[in-house]
Parts: structure tokens; C-alpha cells; sequence
């Protein structure tokens, strides 16, 4: 058994870990036609000689390992490549030549990947997408540094993960390069490609939002306060853990919005200034710290990305209050609370199962129990938790276990009922009582 998440059948392999992928990608928009060149920088965990990179639906014309022809074999969404004799520490690298028509890689909670939009494309991955668009170790706790050079149209600007170092038209295309320094796990690589304007937001860190020519996402919008937003989760979470970060508003409408690893995604049906929309551009943000910095090792920590990011929500929703509109996060507790029922049979927080990981307990049950944890241990050793929480586990993976000891050192004389706590929220299924943190006005 070489898959590392059980939620994510047929996809990862424990036998190697990747450090870097170096993706050139040459795209046509209009025909959604692809080629691309793959590098790999492969270190052999567990010996072998053979190992599985994922990758659904394009073609692979050549595969090199270390600039030498390798044999391989392509089936389903997996290509399976002789790599010889291997012992754990061995490192090649390992190039695949791409090419085809990239679409989305259906699962259990609908398709995810690459995604043709009216005019240009998009990359939503989440939970079993990404490859849909590169050949890669398809495992969250398999995190690597990329660099992702876009060549298309010059009429189009591309949006890739990290910083962009580079914009170079020539001749009939421009080529984007874009480089991901800090660890990254392959389903929060992205590309996105439109007719785009970008706009700038004031906060300590970069902040732009990349939207339609043409759409206002100004004042009075849903994006207004997108940079203010990211100093208040700062202050809330500590130092956030990318070198910029970016709201991507494509032009079609979307059904949800998505998180990757420095930006997020949207529709243009979210720019409406309404809470509905405006908890969401909150929750992507959320996503930064809790899911793409500190990602959970398997799917059944799923909590320790949602439960987060909805209580952000409400941490936002908060600070709206203090300036006169907004429900506080013990009205938003009370009003969750009271519509959640038992924990299905079957199911936990801590493990959710797979069909039930989106479900909407698994996001108001997780918010609820950060709540009870700021109840028990108060407001300033509640924050304390969570900085700590970002620090230690930046750019790594974590399990729920590793959440409860945190919360464990940081419970002091109170560890028994820390212990409790986590016990009924995490692990049982009947709802505990309404925790209660006092408002501080
Ligand atoms: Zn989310």
C-alpha cells in the first residue's frame, strides 16, 4: 500500500517525496491546448524501483530521469516509472513531457482541477485536482517549493502561486514566471488565466485583488476592506506566512470559492457587498494560516483547515460589530450552536469520513470547538495558542492529534478539562453545551 491518505484512494505515494517542481507550461486559451515540460526533484523515502507520479487526462510523450530516457508506463491517473535499484535518500531528477487538453478529474465531492472558464482558465484542486494540470506526488503532507513559468496569448494575465519574477512578452505570447518559495502541497498549485486588471490594497503585506476589466471591486464591495482584513488576521494568527497575497474574481459565477497557497479564488457572484459574501472572502484569506501554511497530514483533519476558517468568520464578523455592524462571535457561536445536531453515526470531527469531510457540520463543529477552547483558557491565552499553533507548524503538516497536545501545554492547572473538552468535541458525537465567552465591548 503505497497511498498515503486513506480519504484519497489511487493517489500519492509514500515511496518518494518531491522538493521542487519547475512546471513551463504553454497554453492556448481558446483551443484549451497545453504542453508542458515537468521537472521533478525526487527523493527516494522507502527503497524501490518504481514509483507513481498522478496525472489524469493529458498525454505523456517522454519521460527523463536525469536527462536519460526512462521507462515508463501510463495508466489511469497514474504513470508508473522504472527508476532502478533505489535506497531511501537517493535523489534524480525526473522530466516529463505533457501535452492535451486539461480538464477537471471527477471525485466523490464533484470535479476539481483544471477548469475552462468563458475566457481563460482556472486551477481549483482541492481535494483531488492537481493532476488534472502537472505530473506530481498527489499527497497534502508531500510539500514542495515551485517555481511556474505560464506562456499564452498577451492579451491574457496570469495569476500562478508565489511571487512573480518575471513578464515577458515576445513576439506573439507572454511568458509568466512565478516563484513559491515556501513549501506548498500540490493540491494548492494553481494557475489562473484571464482578461485581468489588478488592484492594490493597503496592508503590511502585498495585497492585490485580480479581477474582470471592467468590474468594481472597490468601495461598497465585498473586497473593500481586503487588506485591512489580512492585518487583522496578522494580529489574530501572527505573521502571515506568504510573501503577498492575492483575490482572484474570475468572470464566471462559482459555486464556491477556493483556496490556494497565496491567493484565493472567486466568482464575480461574491462581489456583492453582503456578509454572505463578505465570510467567505474572510474564510479563503483564513485559509493562508490554517490549511495552507499548517495543512493537515490526511483529509480527516479537514477540521483543522474549516473549523479555523469558519471561525475566522466570525472572529471578522466581530470586528465589523466593533464599528457598528456585525453580529459578535458569541451571537454567531449561540446561532450555530443551536442548528447543530449529533455528530452522524459513523463520523467524528477528528474523522469525519470522506463523503461527509465538506459537510457543514465539520465547519460549524470545528468553529464551536475553538470557541470552547477560548472559553476555557481565555481570551489571551486563547490567541497565544493560535500564534504559537502558526509558528511552530509553518510550511509543515499536522494531525489532529498534535492540535490536542498543543492545546494540552497550554491548558496549565486546567488540563483535565482541556482534556475533556477536546474529548466530547473531537471525538464523541452529541453537542456539548454552548460555551460562553463574554463580549469585551
Ligand atoms: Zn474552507
Amino acid at each position: 500500500m503505497t497511498n498515503p491518505d486513506p480519504y484519497l484512494r489511487g493517489h500519492g505515494d509514500t515511496r518518494y517525496r518531491v522538493s521542487h517542481y519547475d512546471l513551463k507550461l504553454t497554453y492556448k486559451v481558446a483551443a484549451n491546448r497545453l504542453e508542458e515540460k515537468a521537472q521533478l526533484y525526487v527523493e527516494i523515502a522507502e527503497a524501490t524501483n518504481r514509483i507513481d507520479v498522478d496525472l489524469h487526462g493529458l498525454r505523456v510523450s517522454k519521460v527523463f530521469l536525469d536527462g536519460r530516457p526512462a521507462k515508463y508506463r501510463h495508466r489511469g491517473q497514474r504513470v508508473s516509472v522504472d527508476v532502478g535499484d533505489r535506497v531511501p535518500g537517493n535523489r534524480f531528477l525526473l522530466e516529463f513531457r505533457v501535452s492535451g487538453k486539461p480538464g477537471p478529474v471527477p471525485g466523490v465531492h464533484g470535479t476539481a482541477g483544471w477548469e475552462e472558464l468563458t475566457d481563460g482558465s482556472m486551477v481549483g484542486s482541492q481535494p483531488h485536482g492537481a493532476p488534472s494540470w502537472f505530473p506530481c506526488n498527489d499527497d497534502a503532507a508531500d510539500k514542495a517549493t515551485y517555481r511556474i513559468e505560464v506562456t499564452t496569448e498577451p492579451e491574457y494575465h496570469v495569476v500562478a502561486n508565489g511571487t512573480l519574477t518575471d513578464s515577458t512578452r515576445s513576439g506573439a505570447t507572454t511568458t509568466w514566471t512565478y516563484v513559491m518559495d515556501r513549501p506548498m502541497a500540490p493540491y494548492l498549485a494553481t494557475v489562473q488565466i484571464g482578461p485581468y486588471q489588478t488592484q492594490r490594497r493597503r496592508a503590511s503585506v502585498p495585497v492585490e485583488v485580480v479581477h474582470p476589466q471592467g468590474l468594481d471591486v472597490g468601495r461598497g464591495t465585498a473586497f473593500e476592506r481586503q487588506g485591512e482584513m489580512v492585518d487583522l488576521f496578522c494580529d489574530l494568527f501572527g505573521p502571515y506566512p506568504f510573501a503577498e497575497y492575492r483575490a482572484v474574481i474570475v468572470d464566471d459565477d462559482l459555486e464556491i470559492p477556493l483556496e490556494a497557497q497565496g491567493l484565493s479564488t472567486f466568482g464575480r457572484n461574491l462581489v456583492e457587498p453582503e456578509w454572505e459574501n463578505e465570510r467567505l472572502v474572510a474564510h479563503e484569506l483564513a485559509h493562508q494560516w490554517f490549511g495552507n501554511s499548517v495543512t493537515g497530514q490526511q483529509l480527516k483533519d479537514i477540521w483543522l483547515h474549516e473549523g479555523f476558517a469558519c471561525y475566522t468568520e466570525w472572529l471578522w464578523s466581530d470586528h465589523r460589530r466593533k464599528r457598528g455592524d456585525g453580529a459578535s462571535v458569541q451571537e454567531r457561536a449561540a446561532e450555530h450552536h443551536a442548528a447543530l445536531g449529533p455528530t452522524p453515526e459513523g463520523s467524528t470531527l477528528a474523522d469525519p469520513g470522506m463523503e461527509a469531510m465538506f459537510d457543514d457540520w465539520v465547519y460549524k463543529r470545528g468553529a464551536l470547538t475553538l470557541h470552547a477552547i477560548r472559553a476555557l483558557v481565555g481570551d489571551s491565552a486563547f490567541f497565544d495558542l493560535l500564534r504559537s499553533w502558526t509558528q511552530e507548524h509553518a510550511g509543515a503538516t499536522v494531525s489532529t492529534d498534535d492540535f490536542e497536545a498543543h492545546c494540552l501545554r497550554w491548558a496549565g492547572s486546567a488540563g483535565d478539562q482541556m482534556d475533556a473538552l477536546l474529548d466530547a468535541w473531537l471525538h464523541r458525537s452529541e453537542v456539548p453545551e454552548l460555551p460562553e465567552v463574554s463580549d469585551r465591548g
